[in-house]
């Protein structure tokens, strides 16, 4: 480079840096008010949040004093392995045994014949129910796969199947968001292995496939072979506790794996998800001997959470069973008393079956920003929408404040 050159360059690079350091703002790690005043904002915004399906009234006060007064905050405690063989070291397998023990006959397991772990993530047991499904099938037949999904099916699942090169064909749903079965009868090759990925609350709608009607048509077709996995992150975690807890039930839906987000219902503060799946799945799967872990690691993760079993075996010994009970049944009857109020202003709005989602037209944007409403576009139902999820801290109280100011806008 010539020397004029290289002084242009110089030059440039250095007005290019000093620009660069007047448009970024340093973050002001030094200054504790940044996190007070995060810390106040969020506390404002999950006591309104209307939109999303996490619980915002968590109870885990009381297992962050029991950390302290251990000085388990100095712990790193790691959940590296599977559960259901033994390892001694600074772990917390042992809790995520007995909580996926204490939640097998809550979806129709044996315990003998049971085999799971806390996920990272309702996603994170979607990816364990497609890649354990896809092995299962392959190991069976020496085929790939074809996996079907309904359309309004979490984003995850598509985006898992691709992760996982597998192929995938999208069904179209009802206008409620409910995989067709005319669609998958037609898209079923019985030729190749299918895996099919239940949606048990679609994320938009909360729509729920009709599994019997389905596996009625799989029962026709026979395909050569068969895994059906269940995505019920949302409704996974409520139903057991409602008198419809058949609807999550193995022995009634013949699923062979199912996905649960632990901190949606179940009230985690931290991403958090149960995988369950058969014994006779886990046999399937590739074998990759670790050494150093002493066992076998059919799941994907190597290190894995250890506070999240901890806080839901936490939870369920201080009163979690009883309490689940009691929101279920209470997020459903406030769920269709918003129906009713809604029905009585003759506000357009929907609610699928089992479901504490209510999609409703789309009120302004002021009111969605509020709220924090989740929106979608549906052109069978009149195009933009907005969707309340009522979870356990979303009261009538709540909901009144919200009802009045979509009536004073509708009658503007
Ligand atoms: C929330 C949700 C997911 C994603 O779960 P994460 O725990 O957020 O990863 C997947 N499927 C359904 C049906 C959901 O509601």
């Amino acid at each position: 480079m010539k020397k004029a050159n290289f002084m242009k360059t110089l030059t440039l690079a250095l007005a290019l840096g000093l620009a660069a350091s007047t448009c970024y703002a340093k973050p002001a790690f030094n200054n504790e008010n940044v996190l007070n005043e995060y810390a106040k904002a969020t506390m404002q915004r999950k006591a309104v949040a209307l939109g999303y399906p996490c619980s915002q009234d968590l109870q885990l006060s009381g297992f962050y004093k029991w950390m302290l007064k251990h000085k388990l905050d100095t712990a790193m405690i790691n959940n590296a392995g599977d559960p259901f063989t033994e390892h001694s070291h600074v772990n917390a397998l042992k809790f995520e045994k007995d909580v996926l023990e204490y939640f097998a006959p809550k979806y129709g397991f044996a315990k003998e014949d049971m085999w799971g772990l806390i996920s990272f993530s309702g996603t994170d047991g979607n990816n364990h129910g497609i890649y354990f499904g896809a092995n299962y099938l392959k190991n069976l037949t020496k085929q790939n796969p074809i996996v079907y999904i309904s359309k309004e099916a979490h984003y995850s699942n598509m985006r898992l199947c691709d992760l996982q090169n597998l192929e995938f064909k999208m069904i179209d749903t009802d206008r409620y968001g409910r995989m067709l079965p005319e669609a998958f009868e037609q898209a079923l090759d019985p030729s190749r292995p299918a895996l099919v990925v239940y949606a048990m609350g679609t994320t938009f709608k909360g729509a729920m496939d009709d599994q019997a009607k389905l596996n009625a048509i799989i029962a026709k077709k026979k395909p050569v072979a068969v895994y059906k996995h269940v995505d019920a992150a949302l409704f996974g975690g409520y139903l057991p506790f409602t008198k419809m807890k058949s609807m999550v039930d193995k022995n009634v839906q013949n699923y062979d794996s199912i996905a649960v987000s632990g901190h949606k219902f179940l009230g985690l503060d931290e991403p958090a998800g149960l995988f369950l799946t058969t014994k006779e799945v886990l046999k399937k799967q590739k074998a990759f001997d670790i050494p150093y872990l002493n066992s076998e690691m059919p799941m994907i993760n190597c290190s894995r959470s250890a506070t999240a079993p901890l806080k839901l075996w936490w939870l369920i010994n201080h009163g979690a069973d009883e309490r689940w009970t009691q929101e279920a049944s209470e997020m459903l009857e406030i769920t269709e008393w918003l129906c009713n109020e809604l029905k009585s202003m003759n506000y357009p709005y929907f609610v699928g079956e089992a479901s504490n989602t209510v999609y409703m037209k789309r009120p302004s944007m002021a009111i969605v920003d509020k709220y924090g409403l989740a929106m979608d576009y549906d052109k069978r139902l009149g195009g933009d929408l907005a969707h309340i999820i009522v979870m356990q801290h979303v009261n009538k109280k709540l909901l009144q404040q919200f009802l009045k100011d979509l009536q004073a806008e509708v009658s503007k």
